[in-house]
């Protein structure tokens, strides 16, 4: 067996092991893999925000995930750390390996942002190839980029329309999908794209979906799109 097939099982191994009921302050508590705990170290992240504390463990171990937690909490690693290793685990990686995750925010700005946090902690020996698909640049030449991409950071109406338009956009190898800021996503009218855009996705699938704060809203969006999901929440002090 390759190398590499070793340290996926024993990192596998580690995750079964994980107790989602304690917590973790440092990233280094966590099973990881060495190109994460590469890229975590260079971009200076040692300690868990409460959200990543809470969210992390559970969403290693493949659980959907309902968080709320105020802006600047840390809610993009909760989401990142999640998306680069479980997609690292199963291998999802490379040209032939399809899109793996997809992930949702409701502006350009957000995703620009999403995608930089990605390529500082996940650009230290990952493999997979991501991208950004929100406009600016031709149809024809995002189509082309997909097609290779194992991880995209979109905007709902964007991804929406290729999801309609490209018949040679494939999403059978989906395995995850988040759904960021889901308030604004709300507040911001795309409802009915995401509802849109999930039904094209496999059902069989993790989905984190995370928003700054708890609405009628959010709680009616995640029960069409998150199975048995996990509560994480963390609350203001008073
Ligand atoms: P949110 O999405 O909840 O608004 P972000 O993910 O944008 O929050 O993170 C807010 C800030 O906190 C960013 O500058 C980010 O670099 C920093 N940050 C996130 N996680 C950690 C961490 N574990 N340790 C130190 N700084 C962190
Ligand atoms: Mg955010």
């Amino acid at each position: 067996r390759k190398r590499d097939d070793v340290d996926v099982e024993k990192l596998q191994e580690a995750v079964d092991q994980l107790d989602t009921k304690a917590k973790y302050a440092s990233f280094n508590d966590l099973p990881l893999s060495e190109p994460t705990k590469a890229g975590l170290k260079s971009a200076a992240y040692s300690t868990l925000t409460d959200i990543q504390s809470k969210a992390i463990s559970l969403a290693l171990k493949g659980a959907d995930i309902l968080g709320a937690a105020k802006t600047g909490s840390g809610k993009t690693l909760a989401f990142l750390i999640p998306v680069l290793e479980n997609l690292y685990r199963a291998q999802c990686i490379g040209p032939d390996a399809g899109l793996g995750a997809m992930i949702i925010t409701p502006t350009r700005e957000l995703a620009i942002q999403i995608f930089e946090v990605m390529r500082k902690v996940g650009g230290k020996g990952h493999l997979f190839a991501a991208g950004l698909v929100i406009g600016g640049k031709s149809l024809r030449e995002e189509q082309d980029a997909l097609t290779r991409m194992n991880i995209v950071v979109c905007t709902p109406g964007r991804i929406l329309q290729h999801l309609s338009q490209t018949a040679l956009f494939n999403v059978d190898n989906l395995r995850m999908l988040v759904l960021d800021e889901a308030d604004r996503i709300l507040d911001m009218g795309f409802q009915r794209d995401v509802d849109a855009i999930v039904d094209y996705l496999p059902r069989e699938r993790q989905t984190m979906l995370f928003s700054a704060t708890q609405t009628k809203r959010v709680s009616d969006l995640a029960r069409l799109s998150l199975n048995e999901p996990e509560y994480v929440s963390v609350h203001e002090a008073a």
